[in-house]
């Protein structure tokens, strides 16, 4: 796209060292022999992959895991030299890709481990792959039943070096759900037995998510793979009181005051004339809405913070347009910042704070600011 000189006011804000300072407080938290694997899915949930990947690269992460083939190139192409493994499987015809690239596959089927092998063969490479346990998710994975057999028919493949064994918690946030987890940790021990004695020595062994690692301590065993809770969204990650990293949010959500309005006492703003003034008020318009993530779901049930005061959505919020009720907020001038996600002031909205609003989870906020907000990079940028 064209780079303009000044763009739109709305920016969504990463703190590279807050992102450091929280992979800090859960390596201290769960221990120095368990090694992290940073989950940069989605885009590190919104964050912004690459910039996030090269600070944890910097900070020693030797681990990153994407969903997509394609996230993982990106991520090869922009420098990453550290493993990079593919929760998303490989589909067939991306062998080759992932052998170029040197980008490691989870492995959800046998068959995917059969085609790998004959393309690792013909180019005289050994393909290093993580298998995917069902140990109670019922997600992907291999389920036990056909454990023995995948062992030992991944013995025959010349050109696959079982590398890692990995399941996927389903509750493990939950703790009145802990003998569910429980037995997963527990089968997953069994499935590691039952490699074992077909022969394989798998590196690595790892079960844990964010609430996992924090919640489930059997269940750090040698890697953890951590999202939620690099990026601070830890309030909605593991919402029982247990203890837990001090980690703090990596992303704010700003804009500025494009237009100030008297509205009189009975008049009515927006579509679907949801809001009626109740008094003589002072209304901001600011340069945001659903398509920029602030969910219309949020209309009339959330605040932005304007100089360190509260300041209501006040109407729908539409595509690209969203109106706040400023009355209250004192002095206010066009180009004011407006944080609609962060401090600002006293004052602090968290991601968590707008999910449960439209009765989602944080990840699904941070995720789903789109590239149309710009991300502006602040703390070491490497
Ligand atoms: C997304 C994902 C994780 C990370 O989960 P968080 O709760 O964000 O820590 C770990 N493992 C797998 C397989 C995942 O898909």
């Amino acid at each position: 796209m064209f780079e303009l000189a000044v763009n739109r006011p709305t920016w969504a804000e990463i703190d590279l060292d807050h992102l450091a300072s929280n992979f800090s407080e859960i390596q201290t938290f769960i221990g120095s022999e368990v090694e992290i694997m940073a989950v940069v899915k989605a885009d590190a949930y919104g964050h912004g992959a690459v910039e996030c990947a090269r600070r944890l690269s910097a900070e020693g992460v030797g681990w990153f895991a994407v969903a997509t083939l394609e996230e993982a190139v990106h991520l090869r192409q922009t420098g990453i030299t550290g493993r990079i493994l593919v929760f998303g499987s490989i589909f067939c015809g991306q062998e080759i890709e992932f052998l170029n690239f040197d980008i490691t596959p989870q492995v959800i089927h046998i068959g995917h481990a059969e085609a790998l092998n004959s393309e690792a063969a013909m180019h005289d490479k050994i393909a290093k792959v993580h298998i995917k346990l069902d140990t109670g998710m019922n997600r992907v994975g291999i389920r036990s039943e056909n454990w023995e057999q995948t062992a030992s028919r991944l013995g025959e493949l010349g050109n696959i070096e079982v590398e890692g064994l990995m399941t996927h918690f389903a509750v493990a946030e939950k703790l009145s759900e802990n003998q569910f987890t429980e037995h997963q940790i527990a089968e997953f021990g069994r499935a590691v037995d039952i490699f074992h004695r077909a022969g394989h020595r798998p590196k690595y062994l790892d079960m844990a998510n964010s609430p996992g690692a924090v919640m489930h301590s059997l269940s750090r065993a040698k890697m953890v793979r951590i999202g939620g809770l690099l990026f601070g969204l830890a309030e909605d990650v593991i919402k029982e009181s247990v203890e837990r990293p001090a980690v703090r949010p990596v992303m704010s959500l700003h804009s500025r005051i494009a237009l100030l309005k008297e509205v009189p006492k009975g008049e009515s703003i927006g579509y679907g004339r949801t809001f009626k003034t109740q008094r003589d008020s002072l209304i901001a318009t600011i340069p945001i809405g659903y398509n920029d993530g602030y969910r219309r779901g949020l209309s009339n049930k959330v605040h932005a913070i304007v100089n360190g005061c509260k300041a209501p959505v006040a109407g729908r919020i539409s595509m690209d347009w969203t109106t706040i009720d400023v009355t209250d907020c004192g002095h206010v001038q066009t180009g004011d910042k407006v944080t609609l996600i962060g401090e600002n002031g006293e004052l602090m909205v968290t991601a968590t704070d707008l999910a449960e609003a439209c009765e989602t989870i944080s990840y699904e906020i941070t995720c789903g600011i789109p590239a149309r907000v710009p991300r502006i990079y602040s703390g070491k940028v490497v």
